[in-house]
């Protein structure tokens, strides 16, 4: 099995800040990190490997500090890493066809795994426009994977149902954060993961310039507020206010 894993550097958005005069995230010094459901399709990937053999590629679009983020990678289990460098401005549309143009240069591979969604644009459209510009089938928040010989079977995560459903390859999926844990690398395998190659691509060398079709016109932080309202009645009374005021919160119904 070749398998590609499509891992984005975001940034750690639990560490962010809302700026309370101009409500603009505080982008500044904000720690970077591998997409969180990323490290999921990551580890889905490994469980594959380490059952069917083969070889992971991880492919990042990402600026160059991106390289320590894909050693991390390289440490969980991949094999190798290829960092794309962005063009100074980039869409939806740019990221999925330099991903594209980069999985083709890679060459020969059965699955991509993907994310289901960034966790900090989290457009969730990155992996079903690469499954069409490759023209591959494609299966979307996969909750679970079974890979077969001639097919893979997932479960696609509906909500309250799920989907199963079966593929040939070559096939995309996406997957949701539910699929697995990822796995902490040992202390071995972070300095094994030095010796790891990362090959390096310039979005130029993959396309002639491609521009963004849309225009992010505003980004804004929802700065939250604690009510700090405490219920120091008896128990049974206290509880009651509570659920009140869930409910006037629209939590309950
Ligand atoms: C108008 C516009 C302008 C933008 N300008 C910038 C900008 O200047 N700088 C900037 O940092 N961002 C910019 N972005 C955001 C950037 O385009 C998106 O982050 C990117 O297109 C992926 O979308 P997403 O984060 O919603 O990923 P999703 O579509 O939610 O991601 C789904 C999955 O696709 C894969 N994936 C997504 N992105 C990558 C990646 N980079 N490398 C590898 N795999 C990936 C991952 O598996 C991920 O889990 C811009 C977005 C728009 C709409």
């Amino acid at each position: 099995m070749n398998i590609i894993v499509c891992a984005k550097q975001v940034i750690d958005v639990s560490e962010m800040k809302v700026d309370p005069s101009t409500k603009k995230p505080i982008l500044q010094g904000v720690p970077q990190k591998i997409s969180d459901i990323d490290k999921n399709a990551m580890e889905e990937a490994i469980k594959i490997k380490e059952k069917h053999g083969g070889k992971i590629t991880v492919v990042t679009i990402g600026p160059t500090d991106a390289k320590e983020r894909i050693k991390e990678l390289l440490a969980m289990g991949a094999d190798e890493g290829v960092l794309v460098s962005p063009p100074e401005k980039y869409d939806y549309y740019v990221i999925s066809n330099l991903l594209a143009s980069a999985i083709k240069k890679i060459g020969e591979y059965d699955i991509i795994l993907c994310g289901e969604a960034s966790i900090d644009m989290f457009s969730g459209q990155a992996g079903p426009r690469l499954a069409g510009l490759l023209g591959i089938p494609q299966i979307t928040y996969a909750q679970n994977v079974v890979v077969d010989k001639d097919k893979v079977t997932a479960d696609r995560n509906m909500g309250d149902t799920a989907v199963t459903t079966e593929s040939s390859y070559p096939v995309l999926i996406t997957v949701t954060k539910e699929i697995n844990e990822p796995r902490l690398p040992s202390l071995m395998q972070i300095l094994g993961a030095a010796n790891k190659p990362i090959n390096e691509m310039t979005a130029d060398s993959l396309t002639d310039g491609l521009n963004p079709k849309v225009e992010m016109l505003e980004l804004k932080g929802v700065s939250m507020e604690r009510k700090n309202i405490v219920y120091k009645d008896d128990i049974d009374e206290s509880i009651s206010k509570l659920v009140d005021s869930l409910a006037k919160e629209g939590v309950l119904r």
